[in-house]
């Protein structure tokens, strides 16, 4: 009996060395150090917060998009094509964006509630409101801020109801 749980672990755990096999993951702060001095950023996590940066891991993929968390190990994902080639700001704001995503996740809630479309998903409001009060605190216009909101899986719709939600004029025809 023993032994049989013995080889029942060892096949896991063989079979955990082959997914992590292409998946490799690093410390979030070798990229992003100075970011932990943020105001945005320490309003996020508190006290707590070279702590959680300290620990939070980044994995790079080559699927694309743009950024979003891993909700069965909680780790940044970022596509290494949108990190060399997207807008400086943008990816700023993105990260401000996943870094309220990792607290709400250490919260226990629900990141992908499909309950909810995607724009009035609370755990994402949230995480838009944080990243639009930053992207207004460094002068980012309302049209910049829109652009910035924008993204080709959102229709009109879910832009202006993000856009109304987070008190940001966008003019759309
Ligand atoms: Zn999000």
């Amino acid at each position: 009996m023993l032994l049989l749980n013995v080889m029942r672990l060892i096949r896991l755990l063989r079979l955990y060395k082959l997914l992590r096999i292409g998946t490799r993951d690093y410390p979030f702060l070798y990229y992003f150090r100075g970011i932990e001095n943020v105001a945005v950023v320490r309003r996020i996590f508190g006290k707590k917060t070279e702590e959680i940066l300290k620990n939070l891991r980044v994995e790079f993929t080559w699927i694309g998009g743009y950024m979003w968390i891993n909700n069965f190990n909680g780790h940044l994902v970022i596509s290494a094509k949108y990190l060399k080639e997207g807008d400086r700001t943008d990816i700023y704001l993105d990260l401000i964006h996943e870094l309220v995503h990792v607290k709400q996740l250490m919260e226990g809630k629900e990141l992908f509630d499909v309950h909810y479309s995607y724009t009035e998903r609370p755990t994402e409001v949230e995480a838009y409101s944080v990243a639009v009060e930053e992207a207004k605190r460094i002068g980012l216009s309302d049209k910049r801020i829109c652009r910035y909101l924008k993204t080709e899986w959102m229709s009109d719709e879910d832009l202006k109801r993000l856009a109304k939600a987070l008190n940001v004029k966008c003019a759309l025809e």
